[in-house]
C-alpha cells in the first residue's frame, strides 16, 4: 500500500510534503503525488493534510 491523494480535494499548500519523512511527497501543478516506492505508510501525511485529501 501506499499514501493515496485524492486530487479532487487537494489544493496543493505542500503541508504533507514538509511532513513527509521519507520524501515521498512532491507537489506539482498544484496537486501532491506520491511516489509509491517511498512510501513507508507511516500516516504523517494523513493527519498533517487539513483538507482531508490523503487516505492510505
Ligand atoms: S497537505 Fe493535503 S491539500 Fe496540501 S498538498 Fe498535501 S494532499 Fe494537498
Ligand atoms: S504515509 Fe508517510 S511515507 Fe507515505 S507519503 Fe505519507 S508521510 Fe510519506
Amino acid at each position: 500500500m501506499a499514501a493515496v491523494v485524492i486530487k479532487e480535494l487537494c489544493i496543493g499548500c505542500g503541508v504533507c510534503s514538509q511532513m513527509c519523512p521519507m520524501q515521498a511527497i512532491s507537489v506539482r501543478v498544484k496537486t501532491a503525488h506520491v511516489d509509491t516506492g517511498r512510501c513507508n505508510d507511516c500516516e504523517e501525511c494523513v493527519f498533517a493534510c487539513p483538507n482531508g485529501a490523503i487516505t492510505l
